[in-house]
């Protein structure tokens, strides 16, 4: 893994708190729905679990390695995103993308909640894939439905 950029402290903070106690850090058996991400720019190497009935996120979970950015993420995503609409969850993802990967426009940032923490991560563009791995594992997860 890449060492940790420094961002700012508090940010680091949370990005620290979920890295050593990642949430919904599980797999679920017979997902509804599934995908895996892997970065091989760091080594960052996770799978995503859903479960969904009625359109609604009943369960998520997630699995692997990767470095504190990556896991961080995933971590808090899925806490995010746990009890919303599977419809939701992916616009929540594209918006993160968007957020991370172009100049800030208009109210992404605001559209992004918390996961606004890793905006200091556009500082160091070869840690951008970091931050949006299990976002593109869960546009990937959604596709089909
Ligand atoms: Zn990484």
């Amino acid at each position: 893994m890449i060492p940790e950029p420094k961002l700012n402290d508090l940010y680091q903070e949370v990005i620290l708190d979920h890295n050593r106690r990642p949430r919904n850090f599980k797999e679920i058996p017979n997902p509804s729905h599934y995908s895996h991400g892997y970065n091989p720019l760091c080594g960052d190497d996770f799978h995503l679990y859903l479960r969904v009935e009625g359109g609604i996120i009943q369960d998520v979970g997630f699995k692997g390695q990767g470095c504190a950015i990556s896991k961080s993420s995933a971590s808090i995503l899925t806490s995010m995103i746990k009890g919303k609409s599977l419809e939701d969850a992916r616009k929540l993802a594209g918006d993160f993308i968007d957020f991370m990967v172009e100049e800030n426009k208009g109210d992404l940032k605001s559209r992004i909640g918390r996961l606004s923490i890793y905006e200091g991560v556009k500082e160091f563009p070869v840690r951008v894939k970091c931050t949006t791995l299990i976002f593109h594992a869960l546009q990937d997860a959604a596709k089909d439905s």
